[in-house]
């Protein structure tokens, strides 16, 4: 990437989008957010989706974020056309790109001491004024500089245009404008050359030909100062969409440290990609009412032009709802390597009548969680709680279970319209009403007595396992 920096933005480009993350911590909902909103614009757009890594926080940036970072947004479908990119691998380009503003006197070394600014610093206070660089050793032509201290390494300022206003439509907040004189001119390298934040990512969303920067509005006050940036650099700066904040259930910013869960905990607690995209995609955008939408709607309807203005609140339970839908609109094939996930962290393996169990329960959970727990007591014991033994599981009860356990025994087929026959012919010579056998039988085969249809779960047991069950019944004393 070593282009000009002249070229003018081409008009009506192809869209290019960027998540640029910092990895100094791991990545919760709010942040990923900020990741869904420029990929699912990018892909809207038949456009193009870069993952740029934002790591010159040495001291804060780690590895591990940036692992957490790519897999989470591989969870939840958020593909990348380029990178990632990592900013600490283009501070060459960057020095480049410094050197090209010195020389065409758009930036220039400024020499003024820590304890000097300090000073300044206090005086502007003390007569309430806002504290901002004096352009001390700003070059105006006519103007004597002070003389160059001995062994003191300058900070490179950029040469801020000292009036007019810097105004954008964000496509957020709408028009904004500040005027130049609200910003001093900005240190864009420090003492040892290594470039500060604001210009590595004006140069970034150059070089990257990024259309559109849709980002936290946290960034908003850096907004006014990388347009500046861009058109010193030749170049028109992007549309602009600053997303507000994501607030916790307590109504406070989402952080880790008021107990934002990392997104891939999402996973781990049998959550849905495609439903946590739909509701990560509601907290901050709308298409109408609609609060269910698949992967593909959401691309088919998403625009720039229905973001949400206040912060949104993130609300679990609405999560779980959501999750919920999905899971019943999800097949039991599809579902069943989710499940069997789950399970394998209990060291059960399933076998092939994980999906047909996972389309007989979806609909009483919320999450692949749930569903693996009704999933378990196809393949490992169950252990009814005393209240349940204590209620269904009377020696009243047993001569009716021994011969349903002979009924079943003796049918040719193990099917559900041949388990039902049974079911219904141990009723009859028992003389007893179908909750007073199925609860005893729910709570033995399937260690409860709420469950869907009897002799739809019986049929997904195997014949010897619900034998066993009914004929090992120890009845409560
Ligand atoms: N690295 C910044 C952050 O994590 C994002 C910068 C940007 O999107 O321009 O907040």
């Amino acid at each position: 990437m070593t282009e000009p920096i002249s070229q003018p933005t081409p008009q009506a480009a192809r869209v290019r989008t960027r998540f640029a993350p910092s990895p100094t911590g791991f990545i919760h909902l709010g942040n990923i957010r900020s990741a869904l909103y420029p990929w699912a614009y990018a892909r809207s757009q038949q456009g193009d989706f870069i993952l740029r890594i934002e790591d010159t926080d040495l001291e804060r940036s780690t590895q591990a974020a940036v692992d957490v970072i790519v897999e989470g947004m591989a969870w939840l479908g958020l593909d990348h056309d380029e990178g990632p990119y990592y900013q600490m691998q283009r501070m060459a380009r960057y020095r480049e790109v410094l050197a090209q503003l010195v020389e065409r006197g758009l930036a220039y070394p400024c020499y003024m001491s820590v304890q000097e600014l300090e000073a300044l610093r206090e005086c502007q206070l003390a007569a309430k004024q806002k504290p901002r660089y004096s352009g001390a050793w700003r070059p105006e032509p006519g103007k004597a500089l002070p003389p160059v201290p001995q062994g003191v390494q300058p900070v490179l300022r950029f040469r801020n245009p000292l009036d007019g206003v810097v105004a954008w439509d964000d496509k957020v907040k709408g028009r904004i404008e500040i005027s130049n004189a609200e910003l001093d001119d900005l240190v864009i390298a420090r003492p040892d050359g290594t470039p500060t934040y604001n210009f590595c990512v004006v140069v970034d969303d150059i070089d990257m030909r990024i259309t559109h920067v849709i980002r936290g509005d946290d960034h908003v006050n850096n907004t006014p100062r990388q347009i500046n940036i861009f058109r010193a650099l030749g170049r028109e700066p992007p549309v602009y969409a600053h997303l507000p904040t994501v607030l916790n259930e307590q109504g406070e910013k989402m952080s880790k440290r008021n107990g934002a869960k990392p997104v891939t905990q999402y996973r781990d607690e049998g959550f849905l990609p495609d439903a946590m995209v739909n509701y990560l995609a509601r907290l901050g955008w709308s298409h109408g009412d609609d609060e269910i939408f698949s992967r593909a709607q959401f691309l088919q309807w998403f625009d720039l032009d229905h973001l949400g203005r206040s912060a949104a609140q993130f609300d679990e339970a609405k999560l779980r709802w959501v999750n919920a839908q999905h899971l019943k609109n999800m097949p039991g094939g599809a579902l069943a390597p989710l499940v069997a996930a789950q399970l394998q962290k209990h060291g059960i393996a399933p076998d092939e009548r994980l999906p047909a169990i996972c389309d007989l329960f979806k609909d009483r959970c919320e999450t692949t969680v749930q569903l693996a727990d009704w999933a378990a007591p196809f393949y490992t014991n169950v252990t009814p709680s005393d209240a349940d033994r204590a209620q269904y599981l009377t020696p009243a009860i047993v001569p009716a279970l021994t011969a349903l356990a002979d009924a079943l025994e003796l049918l040719a087929t193990w099917e559900q319209p041949a388990i039902a026959a049974a079911i219904k012919a141990t009723l009859a010579a028992q003389n007893l009403k179908m909750p007073q056998l199925a609860m005893p039988v729910r709570v033995l085969v399937m260690g409860t007595p709420q469950t869907p249809s009897l002799d739809a779960v019986l049929a997904l047991h195997r014949r010897e396992t619900v034998l066993a069950r009914l004929r090992g019944i120890a009845p409560a004393r």
